[in-house]
């Protein structure tokens, strides 16, 4: 059986259209238009634009100015996690303060909500405003309470800045 397809109806005003190229110039006049206006693009990674001091970026443990970490080890922020990203594990010191053994983030399930920072009742864990960071593997983005102390180290200036910052709001 042989399929009927039935023609378009002949349009002279589409003709018409087409053989000017009204289309093609319509979208030449709209590219000119904004072409000399100010720029809101920025040449990212040259150019930055402002991150807020909420930003929530790469997760980091913060100690005190006398080197103690801040966690201890309560475990809200695992309670509350909505992914189950994080997993900690603790002990108690010779000195009788509880401390975790282990602090790991999957930041391949966290989804960024803040809720770990917002239910820590030290400032201890945080999200930085870094986000620059990638991993080639799956285990790369497994982050360890070494590799997060690390963070928070490097930038607690920057942390302790943005938390001064949004104080006021809170
Ligand atoms: S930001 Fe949210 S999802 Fe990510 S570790 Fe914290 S509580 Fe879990
Ligand atoms: S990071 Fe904060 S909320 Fe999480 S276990 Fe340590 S003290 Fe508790």
């Amino acid at each position: 059986m042989t399929a009927v397809v039935a023609a378009a109806p002949f349009s002279f005003k589409d003709f018409l259209k087409s053989f000017m190229l009204v289309e093609l110039l319509k979208g030449m006049a709209l590219t000119g238009r904004y072409a000399f206006r100010r720029k809101v693009t920025v040449q990212f990674p040259e150019e930055k634009t402002p991150l807020s001091p909420r930003f929530r970026g790469l997760h980091a443990l913060r100690r005190y100015e006398n080197g103690e970490e801040r966690c201890i080890a309560c475990k809200l922020c695992e309670a509350v996690c909505p992914a189950m990203a994080i997993t900690i594990e603790s002990d108690v010191r010779d000195d009788g303060s509880r401390r975790t053994t282990r602090y790991d983030i999957d930041l391949t399930k966290c989804i960024f909500c803040g809720f770990c920072e917002e239910s820590c009742p030290v400032d201890s864990i945080v999200e930085t405003h870094i986000f620059e960071y990638h991993g080639e593997k799956r285990g790369d983005l497994y982050f360890t309470k070494d590799m997060l102390l690390a963070v928070g180290d490097r930038y607690e200036g920057e942390i302790a800045a943005a938390k001064a910052a949004d104080a006021k709001y809170r």
